[in-house]
């Protein structure tokens, strides 16, 4: 059957915005109301900013998709991927095969990183690397002779992708229902979110304890020998940007060590700066074993990942190669000399330009603007560190009651949003995400939450208008 496409979207500037609804599917995007509402069509960037194909400016308030650190015109990205791509534009890894740019990407990161690593391995995206450290942990555990040990522990809200099994660590039902997921052996484990799972009373290190005591009693259950790895984000990103305790993590860390559990840090969004140091793992005490990295590596010009391997591991890894002969893992674009360029010069700026002291310059000004929201009638909670925040919707704030799903106040907020020109993320309905570029100044973030608290207070119009508080209590 033919969609039909309303009149207005059709007659948008160009009719790009039909023919999308015609030929495009569109991830995390309601597919049914896409054919009415269609999309919103960018066309350019510069800086902080976007614009759509009229021209209407937006300022992007969740750099992308939490990874445009460096905004937008970029100059110097482009030209060190024009100078690699007239150079080599393509070559691989396989079979002993390499490139300039994925070793000096390789040695670099190896510098940076926030623990002793030994070998990099690149991929395309966040997806596949943490497919791939599942392999790994697989792989190594029957290397070293513990073909039992094998389940991971991943957390409710955590979210690590979209591949099978990557998507399988996600622990948000979206990513499961109907695609007959998760695959056997992972394991879902608390969300370390204060505001909303801590007892009436219980203070954060309370709440950082039980939560540890959680995860040991699962391994325990489970039993030890059968539990190989333990995978987080130091800041929950697209489960709602959920900000532990601060002894949350040591606590973690400890269950794991106790048990032999290997520790995944899945720094696909709070790497490279987002949180005040270069890694999230620096800034919440986390000394990883395996590290996922991606977005931000590249300020995300071109698509780059890459999984960071401690020597155990490695060494487990070579003894398999020594006994079964190749590794039987690599992808096509494993290292591509033209990401791999832009990611160099990428981390290059982060450093030249002082992107990291930018971070922790302007930090204090976002955690205010985010903080000072917490007054609006519409907002229970807040939180931020370094460059990433949120604020949390709620119909009442003394209960926490939220709105019902149904009401859709959360993606009212986000379209009120686009009309003052700020592009934020609405997560699960309550959790208003905030993520710009590494660039911004305070002006601009003054700027951002101007926008920002405009549609908040459209939004509270609105949901004094049609009586949405009563709805939600009575839900
Ligand atoms: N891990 C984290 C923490 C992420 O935020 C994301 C993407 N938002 C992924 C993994 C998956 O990355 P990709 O979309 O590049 O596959």
């Amino acid at each position: 059957m033919d969609e039909v496409i309303p009149e207005d979207v059709a007659k948008r500037s160009n009719s790009l915005a039909s023919r999308d609804i015609a030929h495009l599917i569109h991830g995390y995007t309601n597919l049914d109301a896409h054919l009415q509402k269609g999309p919103l069509v960018i066309e350019r960037g510069k800086g902080i900013y976007v614009y759509d194909e009229d021209g209407k400016e937006y300022i992007e308030g969740m750099a992308g998709l939490w990874c445009a650190g460096l905004g937008f015109g970029e100059e110097e990205l482009a030209q060190a991927a024009v100078e690699q791509m007239r150079k080599l534009p393509y070559y691989h890894g396989f079979t002993h095969k390499s490139t300039p740019t994925s070793i000096l990407l390789a040695e670099k990161l190896k510098q940076i990183a926030p623990a002793d690593f030994s070998k990099v391995f690149f991929v395309n995206s966040g997806s596949e690397a943490n497919d791939t450290q599942i392999k790994l942990v697989w792989y190594y555990n029957n290397a070293i002779g513990r073909p039992q040990k094998k389940k991971i522990i991943s957390r409710i809200r955590g979210y690590h992708g979209v591949t099978v099994a990557s998507a399988s660590l996600t622990g948000l039902p979206m990513l499961h229902t109907d695609f007959d997921l998760p695959i056997a052996g992972i394991l879902h484990t608390a969300t370390p979110h204060h505001y909303r799972e801590a007892w009436p009373g219980e203070t954060e290190e309370e709440f950082a304890s039980r939560l540890a005591g959680m995860l040991e009693a699962m391994i325990v259950q489970e039993g030890p020998d059968t539990v190989a790895a333990f995978i987080a984000e130091p800041i929950m990103g697209a489960g709602g940007v959920i900000v532990p305790p601060a002894t949350y993590f040591p606590k973690i860390q400890a269950v794991c060590t106790k048990y032999d559990v290997l520790f995944i840090a899945d720094e696909v969004i709070c790497g490279f700066g987002r949180t005040g140091n270069v890694w999230g793992s620096q800034t919440f005490g986390i000394k990883p074993d395996l590290l996922s990295c991606a977005k931000q590596l590249s300020a995300s010009y071109l698509p780059i990942a890459a999984c960071l391997i401690n020597e155990d591991v490695y060494q487990a890894m070579l003894d398999e190669s020594r006994k079964v002969g190749t590794f039987g893992h690599g992808y096509t674009y494993s290292g591509h000399p033209v990401p791999a360029a832009v990611a160099l010069k990428a981390l290059e700026l982060y450093e030249t330009r002082g992107i990291y002291d930018n971070v922790n310059k302007v930090s204090p000004r976002f955690a205010e603007r985010i903080a000072k929201m917490g007054d609006h009638p519409l907002v229970g909670n807040t939180r931020s560190v370094g460059l990433i925040g949120a604020i949390e919707l709620v119909a009442d704030k003394p209960s926490k009651t939220s709105f019902h799903a149904s009401q859709a106040v959360g993606p009212k907020m986000q379209s009120l949003a686009e009309t003052h020109g700020a592009i934020i993320r609405v997560i699960g309905g309550d959790h208003v995400a905030f993520c710009p570029p590494m660039i911004i100044t305070e002006s601009e973030i003054d700027e951002l939450f101007d926008r920002v608290e405009k549609a908040l207070d459209d939004t509270e119009a609105w949901v004094a208008k049609e009586g949405m508080r009563a709805d939600a209590r009575a839900a």
